[in-house]
């Protein structure tokens, strides 16, 4: 046997979380670097010892990424927004492989240079123009003339939860000036709007040696811009879910380096697909796999960046769901009384992130459900969902 690898992972939330079970189960050291000694991923990690290696700082700062280097084999991200300049450096010094590709970690990073690339490789996307930088209202209208109302002001980077997104009803001043302040001063796009009649995702996986495999489309349900509900395997006209992984393959394809995928798309009314975004990393909607499929998104991205063989996509349902469990303020007990009432539905596995603080809208944890049928399923949604916090909204 090769000897084992360490992986080290930029960032160290949940989704980094999430990945440290499976490379327990199959013997893969991780190190993680995130600010903080307890971050939900240096939680969960044993033996003890392990955390003597894990670094406590930025994901950002070269220093540091240059240290966690040192002692990897191999660099991985649970985020986009990490120092991709300084992953890149790494590699071509020979110090540590990186995937995915830093150059991808790059492109995704900017959603407009993202869409831009996409869109230039025949990807089908929503038309989109560029703001320049601080936007004047005249500026607005412009894109707007090319675009049409409404529109959806979007921030470049550092984007997440829909938290860079502004959508634009009109042209007044006052509704302009709004979405502008609420958007700060950080380098903007616009998006024309995409009528979408369902939000779908797909996750794609790619290993060292060029295998390729997707699991089955998922239906994702957001409000405000942040994921509430996923629902596999997406259900519709016979051909849809293979024509959303197609695509979704298609586009990962034009993007460098092994690792999961999670893409992002609009089903339109006539039956198109729409590309929205592509995430270089495990992927919300890509949750339910640890409990409804073969092998998680998880423990893929680890065979895939190891060039272990991948695991089986196929779902081991007939349906399945995944519910976030999202803050509504700063106290716990909503989160616990969602816990506590997922416990008496059959097939329901509930997640914790073990995040210390609550914030309204942040992603505590989430419950996957497990069902033999689509009417099964929902009567085990319908009590999960009545515990949300927010369910009488
Ligand atoms: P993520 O947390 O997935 O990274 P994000 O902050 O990068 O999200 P987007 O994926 O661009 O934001 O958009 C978030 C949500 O806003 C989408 O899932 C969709 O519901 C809505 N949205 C985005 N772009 C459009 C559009 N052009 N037309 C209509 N709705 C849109
Ligand atoms: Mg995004
Ligand atoms: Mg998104």
């Amino acid at each position: 046997m090769a000897p084992q690898k360490t992986v080290g992972i930029l960032g160290g939330g949940q989704l980094g979380r999430m990945l440290t079970h499976p490379a327990a189960l199959l013997g893969i050291p991780l190190l993680i670097l995130d600010s903080g000694s307890y971050t939900p991923a240096k939680q969960t990690l044993l033996p003890p010892e392990n955390h003597s290696g894990h670094l406590d700082g930025p994901f950002t700062s070269e220093s540091h990424i240059r240290e966690l280097a040192k002692k990897c084999d191999i660099l991985t991200v649970e985020i986009e927004h990490v120092n991709a300049d300084v992953l890149e450096a790494v590699e071509k010094e020979g110090l540590c492989e990186v995937q995915p590709s830093p150059s991808t970690i790059r492109l995704i990073q900017d959603k407009y240079q993202q869409k831009k690339y996409l869109a230039g490789k025949g990807i089908p996307v929503a038309p989109f123009d560029e703001l320049p930088l601080n936007p004047s209202e005249q500026d607005v209208k412009d894109v707007v003339g090319k675009l049409g109302l409404p529109v959806m002001l979007k921030a470049k980077t550092l984007a997440y939860d829909g938290r860079g997104n502004s959508p634009l009803q009109s042209t007044s001043s006052e509704d302009i000036n709004k979405s502008l302040e609420f958007l700060g001063d950080r380098p903007l796009y616009a998006e024309g709007w995409a009528p979408f009649v369902k939000e779908v995702a797909v996750m794609v996986v790619r290993n060292k040696e060029g295998e390729v495999k997707s699991y089955d489309a998922v239906e994702t349900i957001h409000r405000e811009s942040i994921l509430r509900v996923c629902l596999a395997p997406l259900r519709g006209e016979r051909d849809l879910n293979h024509r959303a992984r197609e695509l979704a393959e298609k586009a990962v394809g034009h993007l460098q380096g092994a690792g999961i995928f999670g893409v992002e798309m609009f089903l339109m009314e006539d039956g198109s697909l729409l590309l929205n975004e592509i995430a270089p990393r495990p992927h919300n909607s890509g949750h339910h796999t640890i409990e409804a499929c073969h092998t998680s998104q998880f423990e893929n991205h680890l065979r895939a960046i190891l060039s272990l063989p991948l695991g089986s996509t196929d779902l081991r349902v007939p349906s399945a769901a995944m519910v976030n469990i999202l803050g509504s303020s700063s106290s716990m007990s909503p989160i616990e009384a969602m816990r506590d009432n997922a416990l008496s539905v059959p097939g329901a596995a509930v997640h914790l992130y073990g995040k210390k603080e609550s914030r309204k809208a942040r992603k505590m944890g989430h419950i996957t459900l497990t069902a033999q049928s689509d009417a099964e399923l929902h009567s085990y949604l319908r009590t999960v969902l009545f515990a949300q916090p927010d369910a009488a909204d």
